[in-house]
């Protein structure tokens, strides 16, 4: 009796196994031609200045828009196109396809807003990068100062003895370096010290249970601390409450993004944000 429940737990697992193989299969059949299919696209996530409330920076984020209209986030795809080397062409099609937006909003007369755009540890470690930037840079006229890379803590520990010669090269263009899902990644904090980066973006985990956990607060506090006193600039990541957003201020934490202030937005939606207001002109009486 026993042997066959057991059984029976294994071929339903198996069939589990197999039904999520056959979707990954699924998924990535379909992505192969996702780029020459001009099937990716760019959304924009307002950083906020938390002193403010004003817009600071847009992060970019990419979706994948399939047959059908059906939209799939990152966090489904980014994994398969890592494994499969396909990052690098899309990473560099995400650079390009940002560039060119950003001046083709200033052309319309919008804002010039800097762009944060993401780098996977693959990509960061492929030997054609900083070249890819130099031509991007070069071909759309982009003001490299409007470029910000996000790279995790991960992503530079992997690469070894080869990291800081980029990241000064990257810099050495006029483009800045943030920390992305600072606080979760494996690394020592030495690298702060010894790398050309302006900011560090405060996970997502610190942020959400805030207001509730002491330990969170002890966590950020620490951080701003650490970022004060190395003159870096902090993100908080994912406020979604007015109650983090006033803690965070407290804290004397910079800058903020999350769905309190706006979800990612289409390019069209986020043009908005970016119309610049005419001076009022007062009478002279
Ligand atoms: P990330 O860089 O940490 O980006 C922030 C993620 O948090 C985004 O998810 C954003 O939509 C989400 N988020 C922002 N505010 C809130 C909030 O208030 N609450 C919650 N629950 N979530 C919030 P998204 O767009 O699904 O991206 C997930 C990850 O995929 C990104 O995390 C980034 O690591 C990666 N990614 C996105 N675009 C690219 C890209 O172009 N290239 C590479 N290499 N990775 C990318
Ligand atoms: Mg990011
Ligand atoms: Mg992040
Ligand atoms: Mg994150």
């Amino acid at each position: 009796h026993a042997k066959a429940a057991g059984r029976n737990n294994y071929q339903f697992f198996d069939q589990r196994m197999n039904q999520a193989a056959a979707r990954r299969f699924e998924l990535e059949s379909n992505l192969r031609g996702a780029l020459g299919r001009d099937e990716f696209e760019l959304h924009y996530q307002p950083i906020i200045d938390t002193a403010t409330r004003r817009l600071h920076a847009l992060e970019v984020l990419l979706r994948w828009r399939r047959a059908g209209g059906r939209l799939v986030g990152p966090d489904e795809f980014i994994p398969i196109l890592e494994e499969n080397g396909t990052i690098v062409p899309v990473g560099e099609w995400v650079i390009r396809s940002a560039c060119e937006q950003s001046v083709a909003w200033q052309a319309q007369g919008l804002a010039a807003v800097p762009l944060a755009i993401n780098l996977s540890a693959r990509q960061f470690m492929h030997d054609g990068l900083v070249e890819s930037m130099r031509r991007i840079v070069g071909e759309t006229g982009i003001d490299p100062a409007l470029v910000e890379f996000e790279i995790t803590e991960t992503a530079l520990m992997q690469h070894g003895g080869q990291t800081l010669e980029i990241l000064r090269q990257i810099n050495g263009m006029g483009m800045r370096l943030s920390i992305d899902d600072f606080g979760t990644g494996y690394s020592s904090l030495a690298y702060l010290k010894r790398f050309p980066v302006r900011k560090i973006k405060i996970d997502r985990a610190f942020v959400r249970e805030l207001e509730a956990s002491a330990e969170d607060r002890a966590i950020v506090a620490a951080v701003m601390a650490l970022a004060n006193s190395l003159q870096l600039s902090v993100v908080a990541e994912g406020v979604e409450t007015e109650g983090q957003y006033a803690l965070l201020g407290s804290y004397g934490c910079q800058f903020a993004q999350g769905y309190l202030f706006a979800r990612p937005l289409p390019a069209c939606d986020t043009a908005r944000l970016l119309v610049i207001e005419p001076t009022v002109i007062p009478g002279s009486q």
